[in-house]
């Protein structure tokens, strides 16, 4: 197996290659239903047959545990899938709408047509989820589409090229494999529709580049996503829940716990019940968590470096060590780590962790630790954990977040009814299921008029007292 990404593939080769999905663009508008879902299925046969190869190319990347890798990079895709299939007729099907009466004699309809050409640029976490799932959406809305998945997963990137390489013509679906400078190339090309999946920096670059051909955008990006601990909260439930939703995929994952808010009261219990589940969940034979199987590696030296640093930075300004704080970088291990008393200064509690760190802030009142997320911008997720549904209520209404979730974290990213995305600095646009769809759809209004004399005939010049008592009606009572 290659572990290399390609070299930078000539300019030339990369715009022959849009030409030619320019065309396949034109023929797509009028692909059925039918068309649309056959691609789809070899799709899901292709990840289906070939499951083995998929975890042991993230086994590879990062040492992702195999049912990480069923649950949250096979089974997200394949699911929607699945969901695409059940759906798409109905999702392609022209919404009538109702007919103001100002419009009475017309009939209006709205049309959804695939927007064309696609770029998809994916990161490194969650390799192959994040590169197919959105295709699934792309394909669904029936776009030809250009991939780069990330240069930091090459096992995973370079086992995605030889997939759509069996399974689709490049002028439908291509993948170039390459670091900064080949999506700067790609960035240059005048694509209908651009969705990005990485950091809010890099969204920045991506959303220039796409203002110059204007280019709409997917942008889902990433940010500080807090647990708001209550005190009518069960504490071994949330510890449970927290436990496993920060530190599956090591803690590299965009909508994990980013920090914990709890009442200064609840702290040491909170932690007692969370260094629990850590020994059950990563070290059930007290031979230390770097012997799990079960937890996977940070990616790559940078980011190894970039947390390490983070820690050392919280300790030296005062950050209590509740558990963890090893780390092997040989092996790029760094283990499950809590900490308390973050103060403002601290890197831990300013920038997007990205991380197995996960640090606690204590709270006085409920006023004080919403003051504390509003302060930041707003984060891709919010997990409240109470019993007090006035609370939960006030949190939803008082804060502002891409999706939301009571009592537990990072699950909504399986429900394939809502819209997943942030808002603003956490993202622009939302993926998934229908909202997939519509992302790389144009939502088409098309209203049809009757032939001859009609009501807005009577607005035309010259304007006489029945046009204007007409006009003046219109704002009166319209
Ligand atoms: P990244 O922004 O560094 O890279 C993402 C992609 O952009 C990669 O393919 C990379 O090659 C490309 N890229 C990097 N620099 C570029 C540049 N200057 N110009 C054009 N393209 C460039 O992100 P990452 O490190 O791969 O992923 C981590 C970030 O992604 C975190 O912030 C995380 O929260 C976020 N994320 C968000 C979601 C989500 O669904 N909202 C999911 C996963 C990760």
């Amino acid at each position: 197996m290659q572990s290399q990404v390609n070299t930078l593939p000539e300019l030339t080769e990369i715009q022959e290659l849009f030409s030619n999905q320019l065309q396949t663009a034109i023929q797509w508008r009028q692909s059925t239903a039918e068309e649309r879902s056959a691609r789809l299925k070899n799709l899901r046969t292709w990840i289906k047959d070939h499951q083995l190869e998929i975890r042991k190319c993230l086994w590879l990347d990062f040492k992702k545990p195999e049912a990480e890798v069923d649950l949250s990079e096979i089974f997200p895709v394949t699911s929607e899938i699945n969901h695409a299939l059940k759906n798409l007729g109905s999702w392609m099907k022209p919404k009538s709408v109702s007919t103001p009466l100002p419009m009475l004699g017309t009939n209006a309809k709205i049309y959804f047509e695939p927007k064309g050409t696609a770029l998809i640029l994916a990161p490194w976490n969650f390799p192959f989820n994040l590169t197919i799932g959105p295709l699934v959406s792309a394909l669904a809305a029936g776009c030809p589409t250009i991939i780069k998945p990330s240069e930091m997963s090459p096992h995973t990137s370079n086992l995605i090229s030889g997939m759509i390489k069996e399974l689709f013509d490049p002028k439908e679906v291509a993948v170039f494999t390459g670091e900064v400078e080949l999506a700067t190339s790609l960035l240059k090309l005048p694509f209908d529709h651009i969705f990005f999946t990485g950091s809010p920096q890099v969204g920045k670059v991506v959303m220039k580049a796409a203002a110059e051909h204007l280019t709409s955008v997917t942008l889902e990006l990433g940010g500080k996503s807090p647990a708001l601990i209550d005190d009518t909260a069960d504490l071994n439930d949330a510890a449970g829940k927290i436990i496993w939703g920060k530190f599956v995929n090591c803690g590299q994952t965009c909508i994990a716990p980013d920090y914990i808010l709890v009442p200064e009261t609840h702290k040491e219990r909170l932690v007692m019940e969370m260094k629990v589940f850590l020994q059950k969940f990563y070290d059930p034979f007290y031979k230390g968590i770097s012997h799990s199987g079960d937890y996977a590696r940070i990616i790559n030296k940078r980011h190894f470096t970039r947390i390490k640093n983070l820690l050392t930075d919280a300790i030296e300004k005062g950050a209590t060590l509740e558990f963890g704080g090893n780390f092997e970088e040989s092996d790029l291990f760094f283990e499950p780590t809590i900490l308390s008393g973050i103060t403002s200064e601290m890197g831990v509690i300013q920038e997007e962790i990205f991380g197995p760190i996960l640090p606690i802030v204590t709270y006085k009142s409920l006023e004080e630790a919403i003051d504390l997320i509003n302060s930041k911008p707003k984060p891709l997720a919010l997990y409240y954990f109470g019993k007090n549904p006035a609370t939960s209520k006030k949190v939803q209404k008082e804060t502002s977040s891409g999706n939301a979730v009571i009592n537990d974290c990072v699950l909504h990213f399986l429900h394939n009814e809502l819209p997943f995305g942030g808002v603003n600095n956490s993202g622009i646009g939302k993926s998934h299921g229908h909202y997939g769809f519509l992302a790389f759809s144009n939502e088409k209004g098309v209203l049809k008029q009757r032939v001859g004399y009609n009501n807005v005939t009577l607005l035309r010049p010259p304007y006489g007292i029945k046009a204007k008592q007409l006009i003046a009606s219109l704002i009166k009572w319209f």
